[in-house]
């Protein structure tokens, strides 16, 4: 199983800088892992045509095949596209934008049917990580997400601290190991045979420096990053996963 690298540009770079950028990257990028760029769905088709290596997926997407949904994304579009990726559930789609359980675990049932592999983020508060409910959250958030989802091949599970999302602070690689130890446990009891055959990264303040000590984590099989990936060196770095 090859390891798995997002690079969620959330709302930044513009149309105009997104290609070159894209470029960079591909070009930096060295063969082993499986390196996914997230950009704004405006750009889906702009740094499609501009990489050879690298994959390109969307942040978000409605679960209709299509209709009166105003300001949203087909799964049907990602495929006509060929859009390998999307995010579901990302923590700022909960908060920012009041994404509940029951509508991401709409999502996940529609994209499972189709060509689009889905990376699925969970993650707790900090609130509820210092009140001991950091598994429960995550639990409840996966049990709800998967309900009535039949098959889970291909999908690929990000845990995301909220609190780490953005702030600088990373989860200890002891708390990120621990919990991806926990969802692999839940995996398998939910989908016997699933739990090691499921990809579970790791996503909140990754950098270039942190890398080395989250790449050695034995659960841990991959990252999401979102404010290094807006960052050639400190992606490229993120990029050589494993390697010394
Ligand atoms: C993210 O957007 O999924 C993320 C982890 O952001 P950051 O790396 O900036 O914390």
């Amino acid at each position: 199983m090859k390891k798995f690298i997002g690079g969620n540009w959330k709302m930044n770079l513009l149309e105009s800088q997104a290609g070159e950028f894209a470029k960079a990257l591909d070009k930096a990028y060295e063969d082993g892992v499986e390196v996914v760029l997230f950009p704004p769905g405006l750009m889906l088709k702009t740094v499609k045509d501009s990489v050879n290596r690298l994959g390109v997926g969307a942040q978000n997407l409605y679960f209709e095949e299509k209709g009166a949904y105003t300001g949203e994304i087909s799964i049907g579009m990602l495929e006509d596209m060929g859009i390998s990726h999307s995010l579901i559930g990302h923590s700022e789609r909960r908060t920012v934008f009041l994404e509940d359980d029951v509508l991401i675990n709409s999502k996940l049932k529609a994209v499972m049917k189709s060509r689009v592999t889905p990376v699925l983020c969970l993650g707790e508060h900090l609130g509820q990580r210092k009140d001991g409910l950091a598994e429960a959250t995550v639990k409840g958030q996966l049990v709800t997400a998967l309900d009535g989802v039949e098959s889970i091949e291909g999908l690929i599970i990000a845990y995301e601290p909220v609190w780490a999302i953005g702030t600088g602070m990373s989860a200890t690689p002891e708390d990120a190991e621990s919990m991806a130890k926990f969802i692999r446990g839940e995996v398998e009891r939910l989908y016997p045979g699933f739990g090691k055959k499921t990809r579970i990264i790791y996503g909140g303040s990754v950098n270039g420096k942190n890398i080395g000590d989250i790449s050695k984590l034995e659960n841990v099989d991959g990252v999401l990053v979102g404010g290094a990936s807006l960052k050639l060196d400190e992606f490229t770095e993120i990029m050589r996963y494993g390697r010394d």
